[in-house]
């Protein structure tokens, strides 16, 4: 029987069943033609079987020796007999009339007993009556009729007794005869060893003839199945096993034919298991559970196939979009994940029946999606499919539970191959031009330009020369009063922190905006430590002066959305009050309406919080903001900071002179207090107290000046708002 391997090798590892059946028919008959005798002769089942047989035709062949023996000893006796007769009757005289005298002479006996196998003989009367015994003794001795029928052998089968009657001898006597029977025995003996070689030549021929039979019909199909069962064992599911060349119509053919099939049957079963599993695996790495979409992993290797591929096709170009839903954090902690969810399943839907079927649409982050969509002739522009995905946003709002929901979406764009020639490059390409929108308003569309990536290069430099400024204490406090518009008393500052960076330029330093840096450094954290930084130093100012002068007012400190999330603000300010052993109530912190955009939750507890500690809350940039009036009650603040742009804008625009009204209105009918920044001159400060708002803050009275000249500011001024007038 061939071995595996050689099976193995010839035939290739081509699946498919058809053409292995055929491949490896061949190799089977060339197993069956060379197979090797000593697989048999080693086999142990065979030599069971042929033992068994071996050993059931001895013993048949020792039973038929039995009988052959007897038989053919008989007819040796029966021979020999016949020569004693034939040697004795004639020597019988029939004239001699006395039958009691002996009818054979002494001579003629002598030469009888001498010449022929005949060693005695006893001559009788046919009355029995003994006449004469010539020669050996005999053992037989004629008494009665009943003897004349035995005979009689000696122990060492030398002499054979036998009775020759009347009828026999054809003469009136009967003579018992002793005949030498020794050759008769040595005949028996060469008989026995003759058939014994006869019987054993003849078992070893029945035993190979057998053996071979086993080895063709047993033995080589069981071996053929074992083989293909142990190859099916070893790689079950490519099976390299040769097809049966036996017939199916015989109970081992059968029972290969089945194997086989079963093995067929466990491969195929294997394959479509394993596929199965690789369908499921390939569904959860490379695609979105909630939106069914492709995710980012696949989006990306889409687009480098594709962009590997475009490389062929010299025209072709793809718009890149990158989108994120604006403030979708706000409904997902409002209105809870299964809203949020849905919401997302309905942009996925949208966008997916929105787009061309050669478009890849996939969600690539919790709110954010992007698409790579093919440009040709029908659209060649990228702007416009993401002006495309955007209206399809914007188009109608998303319902979910019978509530419907007015969604908003930044877009960004970049085309390959113009912007860049990297996969990923394109992708982050879209997404620094999708934060750009995001950044100048959202709900809209910014397309990628260069200039962002300058941008980007800036904003790096600056967040190190900031993070150089922090350790080396470049950063300073300026002070901006605010006052009481009804007494026109200083009723405290707003510290807004500065940065002079140090250069080679006439003045030394250059003037870098808080409105530049602070968002570079919230970005990054950055703005954690700074504005710790900032609170400590305000609080200790504030200290110095009452300590010196007496003073007795407000500090109120800018705190950023990132420090609400990103640090522990209640513990911190908690410690600086501690420290510096200011009055709490004397402490105010600002925050921007964004605060509110986070988490709901977590803003209303933070804000508790604060106010359990003592110090005083005001909504900054108050009107600007998306907050929800709803939330305000909740919020345990004291006051409402007005957007300087409405004051600004109040006597030149009805629209802003009304929010601002409003915000007035608002503020007093929750029982908060208002200050309006960004006071500039008389006139806006008329506005103001015509609408009864209580604080204020602006040029018109101070800029945000160093500590030292705020508290020249506070001493010599004397509560005239009208003193302003002239400068
Ligand atoms: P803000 O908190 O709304 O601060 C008021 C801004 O308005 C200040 O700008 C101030 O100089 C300016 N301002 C005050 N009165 C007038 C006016 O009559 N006319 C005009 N045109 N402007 C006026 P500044 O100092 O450039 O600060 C800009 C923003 O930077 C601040 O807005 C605040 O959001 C942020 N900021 C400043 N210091 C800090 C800080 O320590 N921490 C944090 N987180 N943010 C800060
Ligand atoms: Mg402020
Ligand atoms: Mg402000």
């Amino acid at each position: 029987m061939v071995s595996i391997s050689k099976l193995k090798s010839s035939s290739s590892d081509n699946a498919n069943t058809q053409d292995r059946t055929e491949q490896t028919h061949s190799s089977a008959w060339k197993a069956m033609l060379f197979s090797s005798p000593s697989q048999i002769w080693k086999s142990r089942i065979s030599w069971r079987i042929t033992l068994a047989v071996f050993l059931t035709i001895l013993a048949v062949q020792a039973v038929i020796l039995n009988f052959t023996l007897k038989e053919f000893e008989n007819e040796r006796l029966f021979q020999l007999r016949e020569v004693g007769r034939a040697a004795i009757a004639p020597l019988l005289d029939t004239s001699i009339k006395d039958l009691l005298a002996s009818p054979i002479s002494t001579e003629k006996a002598d030469q009888l007993l001498s010449t022929t196998l005949v060693n005695g003989f006893a001559v009788y009367s046919n009355q029995l009556d003994l006449i004469k015994t010539f020669g050996e003794p005999l053992a037989l001795v004629m008494l009665e009729q009943e003897s004349l029928s035995k005979t009689y052998r000696s122990a060492d089968g030398g002499s054979y007794e036998v009775v020759f009657r009347a009828n026999d001898l054809q003469r009136p006597f009967i003579i018992v005869a002793r005949l030498d029977s020794s050759n008769v025995q040595g005949e028996v003996f060469s008989f026995v060893k003759q058939t014994i070689l006869i019987m054993l030549l003849m078992s070893a021929f029945v035993t190979s003839v057998l053996m071979m039979a086993l080895g063709r019909w047993l033995l080589e199909p069981i071996l053929f199945m074992r083989n293909n069962l142990l190859a099916a064992s070893k790689d079950p599911e490519n099976p390299q096993i040769p097809a049966s060349p036996y017939s199916v119509s015989d109970e081992i053919g059968g029972a290969i034919d089945l194997a086989q099939k079963l093995i067929h049957q466990n491969a195929d079963n294997i394959k479509r298991i394993k596929s199965a599993a690789e369908d499921k695996i390939h569904k959860l790495a490379y695609y979105d559970k909630l939106t069914g979409l492709p995710n980012r992993t696949l989006f990306l290797q889409d687009l480098t196939e594709k962009m590997r591929n475009s490389g062929d096709e010299k025209t072709m170009r793809y718009a890149i979009i990158a989108m994120d839903l604006d403030h979708f954090k706000d409904i997902n902690d409002s209105m809870g994940h299964n809203v949020g969810d849905a919401i997302l399943r309905g942009v996925g839907k949208r966008l997916r029946s929105a787009m061309p079927e050669r478009a890849m649409v996939s969600r690539t982050g919790e709110d954010e999606f992007a698409i790579t969509m093919p440009l040709d002739t029908d659209i060649n522009s990228a702007r416009d499919v993401a002006d495309k995905v955007l209206s399809v946003i914007r188009a109608e709002p998303f319902k979910v539970f019978n509530e419907e929901f007015q969604i908003r979406a930044s877009v960004g764009v970049s085309t390959f191959p113009d912007d860049a020639i990297d996969p990923d490059q394109v992708l982050k390409n879209a997404d620094i031009a999708l934060n750009r929108a995001k950044e100048e308003g959202r709900d809209s569309v910014k397309e990628y330009s260069e200039d962002f990536d300058r941008a980007v290069q800036q904003r790096f430099q600056m967040l190190r020369d900031l993070r150089d400024a922090l350790e080396h204490d470049q950063l300073s406090l300026h002070y901006q009063p605010q006052l009481d518009l009804n007494t026109g008393k200083v009723i405290g500052a707003e510290a807004l922190l500065r940065w002079f960076k140090p250069d080679n330029s006439k003045e030394g330093f250059t003037f870098i905006s808080p409105a530049d840096f602070i968002p570079v450094a919230e970005q990054s954290g950055l703005i954690v430590p700074i504005g710790e930084w900032v609170m400590e130093r305000a609080c200790r100012d504030a200290m110095e002066w009452s300590d010196k002068y007496g003073y007795d007012g407000r500090i109120a400190i800018n705190v950023s959305g990132v420090q609400f999330s990103q640090s522990d603000i209640v513990s911190f300010t908690q410690k600086v009050i501690t420290k510096t052993g200011i009055d709490p109530k004397r402490v105010e912190l600002e925050v921007t309406e964004s605060v509110f955009m986070d988490d709901i939750q977590h803003t209303i507890q933070v804000l508790q919080n604060l106010n359990s500690v003592g110090v005083e809350l005001a909504i900054d940039d108050f009107g600007t903001g998306y907050s929800s009036l709803s939330y305000l009650r909740q919020f345990p603040i004291d006051r409402l900071k007005i957007d300087q742009s409405f004051i600004r804008n109040a006597l030149n625009n009805a629209d802003d002179a009304a929010i601002a009204k409003t915000i007035i209105a608002l503020g007093h009918s929750l029982n908060l207090k208002v200050i309006a920044e960004g006071a500039e001159t008389k006139e806006h400060e008329e506005f103001l107290l015509e609408h009864n708002c209580d604080e204020v803050q602006g040029f018109r009275y101070s800029r945000p000046v160093k500590a030292e000249d705020f508290v020249k500011f506070f001493q010599e001024y004397d509560g005239d708002l009208t003193s302003f007038d002239k400068k």
